[in-house]
């Protein structure tokens, strides 16, 4: 059987390690096969990971993703080649994972600490009609607290749902990384996809308490001081301090190259679909 920690946050976002870090610990530290780095609304350090990921040749595969922040909550796109916009209703956000060819996952369900989505939600994308809305999987073992909260009623969703459960750490610091894992039969990011089309995923995670948790959230303040530290030096004294994405500058240029050139030749972003298309019934706007 295959691991795999798919929703790991770098110090792009809130976590506090570099693409190259994230790497060196997956291959060195844990028996995982497959990873993801998922940052909020980002998806950078995870470009750079899966690149460096692919010239070490090593273990360890890398996928891309993003926790995206919609109006009902996060949701966790997997498999993404560019990112998607946050604050959008949850299905344009699903709709816009899957028209790349992704995957699109609940993480921590229910959590009220963390944005996790609520059941009325989570229904209305299964219940969708159109084509692009739907689940691929529940996050259903988070070791975090906003994770546990939850966690028997997403075993119970997804039964009633028929959807399968992946097992992720959520992890903001390297010795996190795996603390929570889906296990799937084969090894590599294509057979971690196809267990979860044909669900056969299960999941794991190891409960990380209080204590730990704190000194985990103190590593994260102290990380978001130096970003505020540079975000002065770059307006107040304008030397040009950029935002730490743990990413190499000249791997920066390159990715926003790449995007810039995509967007100048992309068409016009997908309309909505209206609610007789949904076959339901609109909410109203949040
Ligand atoms: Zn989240
Ligand atoms: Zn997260």
């Amino acid at each position: 059987m295959g691991q795999a920690d798919m929703h790991i946050h770098s110090i792009a976002s809130d976590g506090t390690a570099s693409a190259a870090q994230i790497l060196e610990f997956a291959e060195c530290h844990t028996s995982l096969d497959v990873i993801a780095i998922s940052d909020h609304e980002r998806i950078e350090a995870a470009i750079e990971c899966q690149r460096l990921a692919t010239e070490r040749g090593g273990r360890v595969e890398v996928v891309v993703g993003e926790e995206v922040t919609t109006r009902n909550g996060h949701v966790l796109g997997l498999f993404l080649q560019h990112r998607v916009r946050r604050n959008q209703r949850a299905e344009i956000t699903v709709a816009e994972i899957h028209e790349q060819g992704g995957l699109a996952i609940v993480p921590h369900p229910f959590s009220a600490f963390s944005l996790g989505m609520r059941r009325s939600a989570i229904m209305r994308i299964h219940q969708s009609t159109d084509p692009l809305v739907y689940w691929d999987a529940l996050e259903g073992f988070n070791p975090s607290t906003a994770g546990r909260y939850g966690r028997t009623a997403t075993a119970r969703l997804a039964a009633e749902l028929g959807l399968p459960l992946v097992g992720n750490s959520d992890g903001h610091t390297l010795d996190t990384i795996g603390d929570g894992r889906t296990h799937f039969p084969g090894s590599s990011a294509e057979d971690y996809r196809k267990a979860i089309l044909d669900g056969t995923t299960t999941g794991s995670c190891v409960d990380w308490g209080l204590v730990r948790e704190a000194f985990i959230y103190s590593r994260q303040v102290r990380k978001q001081a130096r970003d505020v530290v540079r975000w002065g030096r770059r307006t107040v004294l304008r030397d040009g301090t950029p935002r730490d994405l743990g990413v190499p500058i000249d791997q920066l240029r390159l990715q926003q190259d790449r995007e810039v050139n995509r967007e100048a030749g992309r068409p016009g972003p997908r309309p909505m679909a209206t609610a007789a298309e949904r076959g339901e019934a609109g909410e109203p706007p949040a």
